[in-house]
Parts: C-alpha cells; structure tokens; sequence
C-alpha cells in the first residue's frame, strides 16, 4: 500500500493519515512533520525552510524531494507508507514516480469556507495530536497533557497564501494522479469518523 493524500491545507489529510496509519501499520510520512522537527532542532535544512513556511510558501522542490527519496528508502516503507504533503507540485510528482509506485492517491475534499474555519481553529500537540477549538476546548493534549499550541502558519496572514500556493501548484495534481488512475475522491466535510470509513472502503475494495 504506497499511499499519497491531497487536499487543502485543513482538509484533514494529517487526522486521517494518522488513522489509516494506524490501522494498516504503515508509516506516516509528513514533509510537513519533517520539516518542523529540523525547524525546532535548528538543523541547516531548518533554518533554509523556515524561511518559506513562515511566508506561506513552498520549500524548493530539490530540498523536498531529497529528503523524501532519502526516507522511502529506509526499511520501514519497503511494504508501504503513506506520504501528507507530499507531492505538493507536478515536478515533485514527476520525480516521486522515478522512485516510487503510488497504488492510491487520495483526494480529502473541502470548500475553501470550511477550511480557513478549520485552520484559524486549530491547535495541535508536539506528540502530533490535532484538534479543533468547536469540539475540544482544554489548552492540554487528551493523549499525552502537553500544552497545546496554534501553528505558527496557522495565522490568518500565512493562511492566505498557503491557499494560493495550493490552488496554483498542488491543485493540479489531482488530474495528474486521475490520469494515472490511482485517484479517489473522498468529501472532507463529513465527519472525521464518516471520512475515516470511506478512505477505508476506499483502500480495501484496491485489495
Ligand atoms: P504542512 O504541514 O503539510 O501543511 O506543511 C507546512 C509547510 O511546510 C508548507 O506550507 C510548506 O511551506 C512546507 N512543506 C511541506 N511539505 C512540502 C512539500 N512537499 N513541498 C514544499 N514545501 C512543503
């Protein structure tokens, strides 16, 4: 199972992830993730990305894709992974096809209304919990009682252009992995439980 998910920013793709992850026993590849520990470690490749995330942008294609190239090759993902947030652009893509052999791409949809309210609402935990301040309104985490904090590209400014970057370059992957044939569709507006069940019906009725 080689798995990629799309979506907005907000569209629930980390959530999900987790749970899928969690069920099939693959590992959860967020470049997202990835690069906020080399951000909190102060690691030369953080200090280079920082500067993107913080405007909103893209971390250059060539440092992204190293780093992913590099992690599928260890032997945790040789039976299967899941990559959230990555490709972000068709040349990512492109080069993850050199290495890689996706079995499903899937698309967690959402209207752009829901996914600003879902991003101003969120608030996440360093153990990678997430939650959303309509239905949980502690300031620890459930799992692990850390404090829980809003992401710092999670503000309103860098919101913004986090949407526009994803309409121009992420959006259009969706036709690119349609044409492969691997794309499914899911409604990212239901429940998290509704969507969990569809992307498994999803993954399941591919074996
Ligand atoms: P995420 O946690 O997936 O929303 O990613 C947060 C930020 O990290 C993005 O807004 C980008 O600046 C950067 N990032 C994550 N994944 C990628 C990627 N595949 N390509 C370029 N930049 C990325």
């Amino acid at each position: 199972m080689y798995l990629v998910f799309l979506g907005a920013p907000g569209a629930g793709k980390g959530t999900q992830a987790t749970r899928v992850c969690e069920k099939y026993n693959i590992p959860h590849i967020s470049t997202g993730d990835i690069l906020r520990a080399n951000i909190k470690e102060g690691t030369p490749l953080g200090v280079e990305a920082k500067k993107f995330i913080d405007k909103g942008l893209l971390v250059p294609d060539e440092v992204v894709i190293g780093l992913v190239k590099q992690r599928l090759g260890e032997k945790d993902c040789q039976k299967g992974y899941l990559l959230d947030g990555f490709p972000r652009t068709i040349e990512q893509a492109q080069a993850l096809s050199e290495f890689a052999d996706i079995t499903n791409a899937i698309n967690i949809q959402v209207d752009e209304k829901l996914v600003v309210d879902r991003i101003a609402g969120r608030r996440m935990c360093k153990c990678g919990e997430s939650y959303h301040i309509s239905w949980y309104d502690k300031d620890t985490c459930a799992k692990c009682e850390s404090k829980l904090y809003q992401r710092d590209d999670d503000k309103e400014e860098t919101v913004k252009s986090r949407l526009e970057v994803y309409k121009k370059q992420t959006a259009p992957l969706i036709e690119y992995y349609e044409k492969k044939g691997v794309l499914s569709n899911v409604d990212g507006s239901q429940s998290m439980d509704k969507v969990f069940e569809d992307i498994v019906r999803i993954l399941d009725d591919n074996d």
